[in-house]
């Protein structure tokens, strides 16, 4: 095992994934950038975000397929929308973060992080210190959560699993179907050579390979790889003491739709140019957490209103989200609504490394 002696830097970010190298992008100066796997090595996510998230981050070319229609199935019924107005894409998360990593003057070392003691943040090669450190390690917050970690019990965690298929498709399509999924919803996503269909548990039911299963099969379809994990479905702490806390680790992932790529993203984003501008001596570290966690508070609303929705799909009868999915597609709601939910975040991710 390499041992490192303790180097001091000017901000440790954990975590190099969405959050992570959002964060990373904007820094110049001592950063040191951990995460316990390769970065892109471990895709978790079926990688669908607005197309303009991988342009304004100079990512084009990780794009799979780009997406016009969604569609939204309910029971027996389905509704299609058009997303033209923003449309959306699916991406290689390898080339998706290896293109963001490339902007980056980190130093990066794969490491697993464990705990943050007496102010390093210790790692299986040594222990580490900076003034400024950020948690973007994912549900776990490794270090926002402390060494006992979380348990994604109460209903804070949704639980999502996807297979690699070999089915080719135009759009996205989400299905709410309480015989696959009593609650929660599926998703067939088109990645260019085939499609990721997952299923997801608002509960955190984490076994649903058994449904996920049983769903390709009566389809006739043939899985491969499968992959999954949690993420949160309630905003978290977005500061605490003197750590930034970004992307799920803080609860970030938008609820009902599931989207927390593009929060992650952002609020990294933000995050970033707020130390950046602390480790230049323009802000202190004091006004920089607390300019951040205003920034969050903000998007308040935005995330009750969506859990509002989520709390709609698991409880209400089909009839009635048939009836809701129907309407929320017709002008002139969708015009207003669609642009509104596609732009948020896009100021910010256009803001250039440094
Ligand atoms: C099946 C599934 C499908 C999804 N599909 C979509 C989608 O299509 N669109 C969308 O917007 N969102 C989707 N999501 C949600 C999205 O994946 C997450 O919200 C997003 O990945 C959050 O980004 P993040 O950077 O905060 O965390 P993560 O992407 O989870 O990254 C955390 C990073 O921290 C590292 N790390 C964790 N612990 C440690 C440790 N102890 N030491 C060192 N490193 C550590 C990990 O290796 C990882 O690289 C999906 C989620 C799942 C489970």
């Amino acid at each position: 095992m390499r041992k490192m002696s303790a180097p001091e830097f000017d901000v440790i970010v954990v975590g190099a994934s969405f959050a992570g190298l959002a964060v990373a992008r904007r820094l110049r100066g001592k950063v040191l950038l951990l995460d316990r796997n390769e970065v892109g090595e471990l895709q978790t996510s079926a990688c669908g975000t607005p197309l303009w998230v991988a342009q304004a981050l100079g990512v084009t070319s990780s794009v799979l397929q780009v997406h016009e229609r969604l569609t939204i199935r309910t029971g027996r019924h389905a509704v299609s929308y058009d997303l033209s107005a923003v449309p959306f894409c699916t991406f290689d998360y390898r080339a998706f973060c290896q293109g963001l990593l490339a902007q980056c003057e980190a130093r990066f070392l794969k490491t697993a992080v464990t705990e943050l003691k007496d102010g390093r943040v210790v790692t299986s090669d040594g222990s580490f210190r900076a003034p400024i450190i950020v948690d973007c390690s994912g549900w776990r917050g490794v270090l926002v959560n402390g060494a006992a970690g979380v348990r994604p019990a109460g209903g804070a965690y949704t639980f999502g699993l996807e297979a690699h298929t070999p089915v080719r498709d135009d759009g996205l399509t989400f299905f709410i179907d309480r015989e696959v999924i009593p609650r929660g919803l599926g998703w067939i996503f088109p990645v260019g050579a085939g499609s990721l269909i997952g299923l997801g548990s608002y509960a955190g039911r984490s076994k649903l390979r058994p449904a996920l299963d049983r769903y390709l099969d009566d389809q006739r379809i043939q899985p491969g790889a499968y992959h999954g994990t949690y993420f949160p479905n309630r905003p978290g702490r977005a500061t605490v003491g003197r750590l930034f806390v970004v992307g799920d680790a803080a609860g970030q992932c938008l609820p009902l739709t599931a989207e927390g790529i593009r929060p992650a993203l952002y609020f990294g984003g933000e995050c970033g140019g707020l130390v950046h501008r602390i480790i230049s001596g323009a802000m202190t570290l004091e006004a920089g957490l607390a300019r951040y966690r205003a920034l969050v508070r903000r998007y308040r609303k935005a995330y009750w209103l969506l859990w509002s929705g989520q709390w709609l799909t698991l409880h209400a009868p089909m009839a009635w989200l048939t009836a809701l999915t129907r309407l929320a597609a017709r002008r002139p709601l969708h015009p207003q609504w669609w642009p509104r939910y596609g732009q948020f975040g896009r100021v910010e991710a256009t803001a250039s490394p440094g």
